[in-house]
């Protein structure tokens, strides 16, 4: 009932902690059996037989031992299906997280982060219930109450049937009422996710919106959300409910039945009181499975709806890698020219592709500019050199050999990126440039900062070196942001350096500094560069410049400006955009 195909692969694949934890709390039942049975015989003994204590000893310590041993088997058995859960949750979000990575920015762009990360953290987690509490006692529901008839009816055969024909009708409500709850279950979750997306993107927006006045309209926006999920949850916990209620009914009806039925045979003395006390004691223990069965679907379906955003994320086709196995990299592939042989991209979605049939060589050790206005290609062109993308057609190519087709890690080995906007961890300032290359020595370390102009700011920072950033690197401007990045590039000493000029103009004398600083980083290595400023696209060796999606030019400056055309037209926008 309600096993997911693909969450119960995942259970069979670490069956074995299930199996210890489904058969412990089989065989806790074998010991509550024995201990209904000796207690009966305890309490018929003293009250009835009025036996002496040293007759009831033996049973009172078996009663003791069979307690003792349920106890352990039944706490074994939690101990066991948590173990199994947190497994299958580790290889699940290990799973999703291979495979967000290998999605890599594209995708991740592409959805709200919020949703995103509800499904890694809570849609993991709520599993937890599916698999610890819900598939167990499916196997608890179906077999407990069928050793517990089993028990009774030889020795009391209409208490039997009476249980034999009440059994069925639990699972047949928790059908038809599970059905509903389900479907309900699921659109709460989807609500719930949806509506952490959209929160967390007002929160990110949240300047914006107060500058253009928006914030009431989105505080209202933000109301109806939380409404909408307030009455979802309402009507799942009103499903929930009415089937612990009728499942109650069922297994109070039951015992009364059974009850009244016993009373009635020992008052005409066809059932011995010891018997009579023993169907008593198992009978609440014959529906109880069942009955907690109804409460642990409910927690189980969350992780059900769950799974499913799980499943979608891990379907995700990553974009298709050529088998690395083709050859062995060559160290110094980085220090080699690149070339773009017919490279064409386009978005997944997009009509128009956002690089058409691109062909150039990027010469070894020198700087190669990309200017363009605009939505032109540049960061398309720069995304499939650091291959967060792959072409569509043509191939980028070292030495004859695709880049896509070298192992992804030892390639990205090659690069240093600096993006215009790095990204800062909610880390020290240490562990953010370590990142770049975590062995590296505090020598290393200082003349890094020493050559981005970091080191007055490390002494100003309270803690140094080991002050956390805050998310996102608060702590730091977007100038100190850059050569925080730089300083990665420095201590990284990849033979290859992709960089998308800052364009940020307010401080003169930082922005000398940041050109210093970029400009050594530059010497020796082959360097790809959005340029921004004319002194950085005047001094480049090659200039390429991207219109719509295609090289519209190519030399040096002195050669483009003599060709005239669409490069004087790009740095007179360039340098307006820049005044
Ligand atoms: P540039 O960096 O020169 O401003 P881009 O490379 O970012 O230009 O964009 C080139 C074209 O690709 C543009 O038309 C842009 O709209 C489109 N584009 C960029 N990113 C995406 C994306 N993630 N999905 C769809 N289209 C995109
Ligand atoms: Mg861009």
């Amino acid at each position: 009932m309600n096993i997911d195909r693909r969450l119960f692969q995942l259970l069979k694949e670490e069956r074995t902690p299930f199996l210890a934890s489904i058969s412990a709390g089989i065989l806790a039942s074998v010991m509550l059996i024995a201990q209904a049975y000796f207690l009966s015989r305890i309490i018929n003994g003293a009250f009835i037989e009025k036996s002496g204590i040293e007759k009831l000893l033996i049973p009172l310590a078996l009663f003791a031992l069979f307690s003792l041993l349920r106890m352990a088997l039944n706490w074994f058995s939690h101990t066991e299906a948590n173990r199994g859960t947190l497994i299958i949750r580790e290889k699940l979000f290990t799973r999703l997280i291979g495979t967000v990575a290998a999605l890599g920015p594209l995708y991740t762009k592409s959805v709200q982060s919020g949703r995103l990360s509800t499904t890694l953290l809570k849609g993991v987690e709520s599993l937890d219930a599916y698999y610890s509490q819900y598939i167990p006692q499916i196997f608890f529901a179906l077999f407990t109450p069928l050793l517990i008839a089993g028990t009774i009816l030889p020795r009391d055969p209409i208490s039997g049937t009476i249980l034999l024909f009440s059994a069925p009708l639990i699972p047949i409500f928790m059908i038809v009422i599970g059905k509903s709850a389900s479907a309900m279950t699921e659109k709460q979750w989807k609500t719930m996710s949806r509506m952490s997306g959209y929160f967390l993107d007002v929160l990110q927006g949240l300047p914006t919106l107060k500058l253009f006045a928006q914030s009431q309209r989105q505080h209202n926006a933000l109301e109806e959300a939380g409404e909408t999920f307030r009455h979802a949850t309402l009507r799942v916990l009103k499903i929930a409910f009415l089937s612990s209620l009728t499942l109650e009914l069922v297994g109070t009806i039951g015992m009364a039945i059974i009850a009244v039925g016993i009373g009635l045979r020992l008052m005409t003395g066809e059932i011995t009181f010891q018997l009579a006390l023993f169907v008593l004691l198992l009978t609440p223990d014959f529906y109880l499975p069942l009955r907690q069965l109804g409460t642990k679907f409910h927690a189980g379906m969350e992780g059900v709806s769950a799974s499913k955003e799980i499943f979608a994320i891990l379907d995700q086709k990553a974009p298709a890698r050529l088998q690395p196995a083709g050859f062995t990299m060559n160290e110094s592939v980085g220090e080699r020219p690149i070339h773009c042989n017919n490279v064409t991209y386009t978005y997944p979605g997009s009509q128009e592709p956002a690089l058409e049939n691109i062909t150039i060589t990027i010469p070894s050790g020198k700087t190669t500019a990309i200017i363009g206005p605009s939505g032109s290609g540049k960061s398309t062109l720069i995304n499939l050199l650091l291959r967060f993308q792959e072409p569509d057609k043509g191939s980028i190519t070292v030495d004859d050999k695709p880049i896509h087709a070298m192992p992804l890690d030892a390639w990205q080995k090659q690069i240093s990126w600096v993006p215009q906007h790095p990204y800062l961890f909610n880390a020290t300032l240490r562990e953010n440039i370590l990142l770049a290359r975590p062995e590296a020595s505090a020598d290393e370390m200082a003349v890094a900062l020493q050559k981005t102009g970091l080191t007055n700011l490390v002494s100003q920072l309270p803690q140094g070196l080991d002050t956390v950033l805050g998310e996102e690197g608060a702590r730091l401007s977007g100038g100190e942001a850059q050569r925080v990045a730089l300083a990665r590039a420095f201590l990284k000493n990849a033979p290859l350096l992709v960089l998308d000029e800052p364009t940020s103009h307010t401080d003169p004398e930082l922005e000398a500094m940041l050109r210093n600083s970029i400009q050594e980083l530059m010497q020796g290595r082959t360097t790809i560069m959005i340029a921004h400023r004319l002194k950085s696209i005047r001094s480049s060796e090659q200039i390429i410049v991207v219109s719509q999606g295609k090289i519209a030019q190519c030399g040096t400056h002195d050669e483009l400006l003599a060709a005239g055309g669409f490069y004087r037209d790009v740095l007179l926008l360039q340098q307006e955009n820049a005044l």
